[in-house]
């Protein structure tokens, strides 16, 4: 299960602390009532994109020791699924739906067209979800459809407080879990069929 590493800095601070694995460690495990703290348990291995960053970054795993689950702590910058930046996403998503508005600086890098226009796709999808969750965090704001709706109300709220919002309360991803994900994030497994 992934949960969020509240974690604000840059992409090169964040790599800069995760040596120690006190630091953010979870005081109890979120899949089991448990009251034991987590065992840091290495480290997986993603790719990020940033505005001033392209390359692989080390995500912390901890182990439950209770329910043997892992927990691994996204840091907030990246998205579950997706190799872009939140930042990176938030940019394009602006210009593309609100062209008159000027972006959130700084500009990511030049990137396949295809990957910004899924991104659209997906976020038309989830637009009218994402205000009625967002209700719960800012006021919803007036416009003339979902798209420029939820995105009025994630500029209000902020990107990341509402990416936190969403994934950490929420457990909804921002552009839509992939259909195994669906509803919260997590691998629905089935039990074994009796032999
Ligand atoms: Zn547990």
């Amino acid at each position: 299960m992934q949960i969020l590493h509240q974690f604000t800095g840059s992409v090169q601070q964040y790599l800069e602390q995760l040596s120690d694995p006190d630091q953010h460690r979870p005081a109890c495990c979120p899949q089991c009532p448990a009251p034991v703290p987590l065992t840091a348990h290495g480290f997986y291995s993603r790719t990020i994109i940033d505005a001033a960053f392209d390359g692989v970054i080390r995500v912390r795993r901890y182990l439950c020791e209770a329910c043997r689950r892992t927990v691994s702590l996204l840091p907030e910058f990246a998205l579950p699924y997706l190799r872009s930046s939140l930042a990176v996403i938030a940019w394009w998503l602006m210009v593309h739906f609100l062209p008159a508005s000027p972006p959130p600086a700084p500009a990511p890098p030049p990137m396949p067209y295809q990957r910004g226009q899924f991104w659209l796709r997906r976020f038309r999808a989830q637009a009218a979800a994402l205000c009625v969750a967002l209700a719960g965090l800012t006021t919803p704001a007036p416009a003339p459809n979902f798209v420029q709706r939820a995105l009025a109300m994630l500029t209000t709220a902020g990107w990341t407080p509402a990416h936190r919002f969403l994934f950490a309360d929420l457990r909804q991803h921002l552009l839509g879990w992939p259909p195994s994900l669906v509803p919260d994030g997590r691998r629905v497994t089935l039990p074994a069929a009796p032999a």
